[in-house]
């Protein structure tokens, strides 16, 4: 496990940072993003007014996307606001929400990014299927419990990270 190299492309505090110009500039054209804790809080019901308005606002220039390990039940309410496409149950780490986007919409995979607050989940579905990520510190704290374990072994890997300079919590970098 300790030798998984888990190092997203791009570390920023939230979705807010991301340098959106310059992703725009390299030829992405697609963005997956992560919901719980990445988008939204896990007890934010409907989709909350800054997420649309970020969403509204990268859709002119990106397709955009959610895949989610949550249900459909919880996933539906912004699939409806932000009118875009939302892949539930997706069983992150595994790779077939980003394979089934990536066939429907024909994108190349230097054209994907993959965005979330998981290094175990998100991170590690984004490297495995070859293409970009960005990791996001939660912007909660509360997780599912099925995260907390993954945070365990998260945190044990930043540790290690941090000894090799790979990687540490709040020292960002694009
Ligand atoms: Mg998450």
């Amino acid at each position: 496990m300790i030798y998984l190299k888990l190092i997203p492309n791009i570390y920023v505090k939230s979705i807010e940072d991301i340098p959106y110009q310059k992703l725009k500039n390299s030829n992405i054209k697609c963005l997956i993003f992560d919901l719980d804790n990445t988008l939204a809080l896990l007890e934010e019901k409907a989709c909350p007014e800054r997420v649309q308005k970020l969403i509204c606002q990268l859709k002119k220039d990106f397709q955009v996307f959610i895949i989610t390990n949550s249900p459909l039940r919880r996933a539906n309410p912004y699939q409806k606001c932000l009118d875009i496409e939302v892949i539930s149950m997706a069983m992150k780490p595994l790779t077939r929400g980003l394979k089934k986007i990536k066939g429907k919409y024909h994108f190349e995979k230097d054209e994907m990014v993959m965005i979330g607050d998981q290094l175990m989940t998100d991170i590690l579905s984004g490297i495995r299927f070859g293409i970009q990520t960005i990791l996001v510190d939660p912007i909660g704290v509360k997780d599912l419990k099925i995260t907390k374990l993954n945070r365990i072994i998260e945190n044990k890997l930043i540790r290690k990270y941090g000894k090799a300079n790979l990687l540490e919590r709040g020292k960002y970098y694009e």
